[in-house]
């Protein structure tokens, strides 16, 4: 670091867990871009003299995580179209004292899905398990992407009905029960996890019965540890193709680095660096 390098980081609580300082910091260091990316845990009522650090060390931008991507919104001074529909922000940039706020957890999982599995979104019918502020995202992502129909699904009613009701000037969207799964599965091409059911250290949980997964099916699921799901390994035994999460992280900072840097993030050595973390 030297009296010229521009600033950017993650604001979260907890944040030390995160993966982004290592593959930001190393995708920085490869295109020699003097930036660096550092990890700071903010609390909650902290939030807007953070914020006011941004604008005051001229940072060039931030990502946002829990539990800040909406508490974020007031203090910035443009929401980009595609965060306000999603009504929370992951990524900020300071164009020269104007905070925008981005929201690049959508776009990043479609981007992942397209490049990783090939699939062509436009027409497709998706059934999402969750409601959660990830599928807020990618539910949005996937129906400005086109999607004919999107079926919500969550534990708790209530939040799916809204989750599916938000959508409508976007896609036909319905909010189904649990119960009614096994209805719409034999119609779906993509089912995606959004629940954190089967994230470690309950890796032997599964959201839905095996039984419901057929060979027609893209199994997708947000949960990147383990790498692998039980969702998804009870997909591929019935010859169902799979996407796993890792991607969408990966993703969604690419996306990031680009809006600080206007530079192609260098994806291969971000997901290698991520994967080398994850298996120390
Ligand atoms: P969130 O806002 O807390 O939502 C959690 C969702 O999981 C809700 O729909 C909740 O249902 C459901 N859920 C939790 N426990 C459940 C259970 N036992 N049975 C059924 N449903 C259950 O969390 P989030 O931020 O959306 O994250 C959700 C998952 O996505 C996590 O596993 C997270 O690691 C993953 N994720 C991955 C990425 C990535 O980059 N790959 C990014 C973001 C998130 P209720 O509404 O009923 O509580």
């Amino acid at each position: 670091m030297d009296s010229h390098t521009i600033m950017t980081g993650v604001l979260g609580f907890p944040v030390r867990h995160s993966l982004s300082p290592q593959m930001h910091n190393k995708a920085f260091q490869s295109l020699q871009l003097n930036f660096r990316y550092g990890s700071f845990s903010v609390e909650p009522s902290k939030l807007s003299d953070a914020v006011r650090g941004i604008r005051g060390l001229g940072f060039r931008g931030v990502n946002v995580t829990i539990p800040h991507k909406v508490a974020i919104l007031p203090y910035l001074d443009e929401i980009d179209q595609e965060a306000s529909l999603i009504g929370a922000v992951n990524t900020v940039v300071n164009e020269n004292g104007r905070l925008i706020g981005y929201n690049t957890d959508g776009r990043g999982y479609v981007q992942s899905l397209k490049e990783e599995t090939g699939i062509e979104i436009t027409g497709k019918k998706i059934l999402i398990l969750g409601a959660g502020g990830a599928a807020r995202a990618i539910s949005v992502s996937l129906a400005l992407e086109g999607a004919e129909q999107l079926w919500i699904a969550n534990r708790t009613p209530e939040k799916g009905k809204q989750l599916a009701q938000s959508l409508q000037s976007l896609s036909k969207a319905d909010d189904i029960s649990w119960a009614e799964i096994p209805s719409v599965i034999q119609q779906v091409a993509v089912v995606v996890n959004t629940t954190s059911v089967g994230m470690f250290p309950n890796i032997e949980e599964i959201p839905i019965s095996p039984d419901l997964l057929h060979s027609n099916l893209l199994v997708s699921d947000l949960i990147y540890n383990p790498m692998e799901t039980k969702l998804l390994i009870e997909a591929e035994k019935r010859g169902a193709s799979i996407h796993k999460g890792l991607g969408m992280f990966i993703y969604q900072g690419a996306l990031a680095f680009q809006l600080w840097t206007g530079k192609e993030a260098p994806i291969s050595l971000m997901r290698e660096t991520v994967l080398q973390e994850l298996l120390k």
